[in-house]
């Protein structure tokens, strides 16, 4: 039994894998470390405390999948509800499809019962205000009246400094392996943008005959990429979780076009064995086995791809 995760994932960790201990499944052992994880208004890219898009909004993805049947559930751009990784695990378990966004998915948050919240923190406006004071006044002034957005939008986002995410993988007592992701996606998004958390395939894929994946990073590389599934593809081909890991970046560098940035992805192979990888200079993850008694912190695999931001092509 193994609870992996981001670095971010540490306030949850141990709530994981306390449930794996009493017998819980793999899934029940994702959603309440990763609730715990929207829960914190310090964590500035996940559920409460989460940074806004352009027009000071917090739009919420997130994603689950089990390795068992293969099933999923996700919502997108949800505003308003506290913890988005349960509305997307009752979209798995209440609905024939996998992902519901924008209004759709409230209404069912709603019918479910989800609780309810504020996720714009008085720190979470002061950053937003801090970067809309960067905007020419008459831009600023007319963002929500239905001036052009996009201009701002490549003008305001940080390709380093304006996002994260919340990845978590489980494996319990009977082999099933779940994967989860939460974000509030990047800072300063154009409204309605989604990214890979929500998308199964991309931010996140389980299969319990083979292992998990989940990422953050700049998630349109993922989706462009398919780079959970690939790697979980990788090693249903053959090889290890560490060569599988380490193609799936390579893959990553082959992408061209102008928008090429951070990734980091966590892996768990069948056997329970945990691998992170990422194209950042440092970087780590965590793990926590159920004999363990506090989680190891562990260094990400690096792999050099290449980096390209708008302008030079
Ligand atoms: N992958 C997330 C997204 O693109 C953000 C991140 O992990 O940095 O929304």
């Amino acid at each position: 039994m193994i609870v992996v995760a981001s670095r971010n994932g540490r306030v949850g960790i141990l709530a994981a894998v306390e449930v794996l201990r009493a017998g819980g499944s793999a899934v029940d052992a994702v959603e309440a470390g990763i609730r715990l994880v929207e829960d914190n208004p310090e964590e500035h890219s996940v559920g409460l405390g989460g940074l806004p898009n352009i027009l000071g909004d917090v739009e919420l993805d997130a994603s689950i999948m089990r390795g068992s049947d293969r099933m999923a559930g996700a919502v997108g751009c949800l505003r308003g509800y506290r913890h988005p990784i349960s509305v997307a695990r009752q979209v798995m378990e209440r609905l024939p499809h996998v992902l519901l966004v924008g209004a759709g998915a409230e209404r069912f948050a709603a019918e479910i019962g989800a609780d309810r919240g504020e996720l714009l923190t008085e720190e979470a406006r002061r950053m937003w205000a801090e970067k809309q004071a960067l905007l020419p006044p008459e831009a600023a002034a007319n963002l929500q009246d239905g001036a052009d957005l996009a201009p701002w939008v490549a003008y305001l986002t940080d390709p380093v400094r304006s996002r994260g995410t919340v990845n978590f993988l489980a494996q319990d007592a009977r082999g099933e392996i779940c994967c989860g992701v939460s974000t509030s996606g990047w800072f300063n998004k154009y409204p309605g943008r989604l990214g890979d958390s929500p998308l199964i395939g991309a931010g996140g894929y389980a299969d319990n005959r083979y292992g998990a994946a989940a990422c953050t990073g700049l998630g349109e590389m993922a989706i462009r990429a398919g780079t959970a599934r690939s790697l979980v593809l990788y090693m249903k081909m053959g090889m290890s979780v560490q060569e599988a890991g380490q193609q799936t970046m390579r893959d990553l560098d082959e992408l061209g076009g102008n928008y090429l940035s951070d990734m980091n992805i966590i892996a768990l192979d069948a056997q329970g064995t945990p691998a992170g990888f990422t194209n950042e200079s440092e970087g780590k993850f965590i793990y926590m086995r159920a004999e363990m008694s506090e989680p190891q912190e562990v260094e990400r695999t690096f792999t050099a791809t290449r980096r390209r931001w708008a302008e030079t092509l």
